[in-house]
């Protein structure tokens, strides 16, 4: 594996007196795809906020590619290639699946002057572009549907063609199986495993099948604290591990 591309030292975060999360130390190789794990109420969405900048923690420090980032705004920080999936929100609907993806191509290019943009020569550049991403994501085929037409696995897809048109190093997924049914998971984990080529994933997930086949490392939170980390093998067997969960 590379060297650490997300270093989170010390990170704490106090809601009210109430400690949600407790001097996590967290080190995300590069190339690899690391799983965010724990029972309910662990603090695995409070650690995911901190990392992508959505809260500020009560203290500690993140630092992305040696740089340190722990004031430094979502925005920001998905210029510097660290991006959030669903950070653009919603899927539009009643777009076509090309057009949600050349709006999210625009956003990143919106340094350019507007009017630029709105020339239809540029438009119909960035289409190209547009369509490479959803080959990409194995959507292409579906371009000009309507976005609201697509299955569930398939509007996934469309969000991570979305997020990868920010042109990220490193993705960061919550929760990328909730909600599907088996076939749209199994599709989504390979698709996962298709875009983390040259890419960095730090995802939290609750479908343990799934961590335990992409993850090439794994962190398991309780508590607001690290209970263990290390690969599913190492973690499955690990006893503070199993009682955390039947605990919880
Ligand atoms: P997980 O994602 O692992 O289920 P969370 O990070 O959502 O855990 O929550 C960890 C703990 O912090 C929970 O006890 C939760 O009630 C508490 N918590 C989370 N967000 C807030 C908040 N905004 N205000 C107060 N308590 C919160």
């Amino acid at each position: 594996m590379g060297e650490p591309v997300l270093v989170a030292r010390g990170l704490s975060k106090e809601f009210r007196g109430f400690q949600a999360v407790s001097g996590v130390d967290l080190s995300v190789a590069r190339g690899s795809i690391h799983a965010l794990i724990g029972p309910n109420g662990a603090g695995k969405t409070t650690c995911f906020n901190l990392l992508t900048k959505f809260l500020a923690p009560s203290s500690g420090e993140i630092i992305y590619k040696g740089r340190d980032i722990t004031r430094t705004k979502p925005a920001d920080v998905a210029r510097l290639g660290l991006v959030r999936s669903f950070q653009i929100s919603a899927v539009f609907g009643r777009l076509t699946v090309l057009e949600n993806v050349r709006i999210a191509l625009q956003r990143r290019k919106r340094g350019d002057s507007f009017d630029f943009w709105r020339s239809e020569r540029v438009l119909h550049a960035l289409d190209g572009e547009a369509l490479a991403l959803l080959e990409e994501v194995g959507l292409a085929a579906y371009s000009a549907a309507p976005a609201l037409s697509l299955s569930y696995g398939r509007k996934r897809a469309l969000e991570i063609a979305t997020t990868l048109a920010l042109d990220p190093d490193m993705l960061l997924l919550d929760e990328p199986m909730a909600g599907m049914g088996r076939e749209d998971v199994e599709q989504t984990a390979s698709l996962i495993r298709h875009v983390s080529v040259g890419r960095t994933i730090l995802m939290v997930e609750h479908n343990l099948s799934v961590v335990a086949e992409l993850s090439d490392r794994i962190t398991v939170l309780a508590r607001g604290r690290i209970l263990a980390e290390g690969d599913y093998a190492t973690i499955s067997k690990d006893p503070r591990v199993v009682e955390a969960y039947l605990g919880a």
